[in-house]
């Protein structure tokens, strides 16, 4: 198997994964985590923690009662959701949990499993854009657009 037809098939199965995920239109990062929570059975709530050099910008912590994902606070909307679907893409790829988390440049970044979570964070996040353009589009167009397209529509009405 080549690396670009592996390359592929992690984007197939990562888009499959992705259609299983509860994302609605307005996007709201709190909103997604607890009905991505409910539909796993398992609690998923976000967390701020206070800024620490020794510690990443983000991390999930796995307990009994629940999941807990600490991001840095002050950290903005933009890069808080990026650490969201990057720990959302630990979580639904399978990944073992018991790690430290880094961004491309540190030296962290160097095994496939964070690569992954990397891809799957980009590949989320152009679909939820995709989404929130769908749902702007109104009118016949829109109407043609939910008609022919494979999606299911997720705007909320
Ligand atoms: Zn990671």
């Amino acid at each position: 198997m080549t690396r670009v037809h592996d390359r592929r098939e992690f984007a197939r199965r990562c888009e499959e994964l992705i259609d299983s995920l509860p994302i609605r239109v307005p996007f709201e990062v709190t909103a997604f985590l607890a009905e991505l929570g409910e539909q796993r059975g398992t609690p998923l709530l976000l967390w701020r923690m206070n800024p620490d050099p020794t510690l990443p910008s983000g991390m999930l912590v796995r307990t009994v009662s629940g999941d807990y994902l600490f991001v840095v606070r002050g950290t903005s909307a933009g890069h808080l959701r990026h650490i969201v679907f990057h720990e959302v893409g630990h979580l639904v790829l399978r990944h073992p949990l018991d790690r430290v988390c880094g961004v491309p440049g540190e030296r962290h970044f160097l095994d496939e499993e964070e690569a992954e979570a990397e891809r799957f964070a980009y590949l989320l996040a152009a679909r939820i854009r995709a989404a929130e353009l769908q749902c702007r589009v109104s009118g016949p167009q829109g109407q043609l657009r939910s008609a022919f397209g494979s999606r299911r529509q997720f705007c909320k009405r």
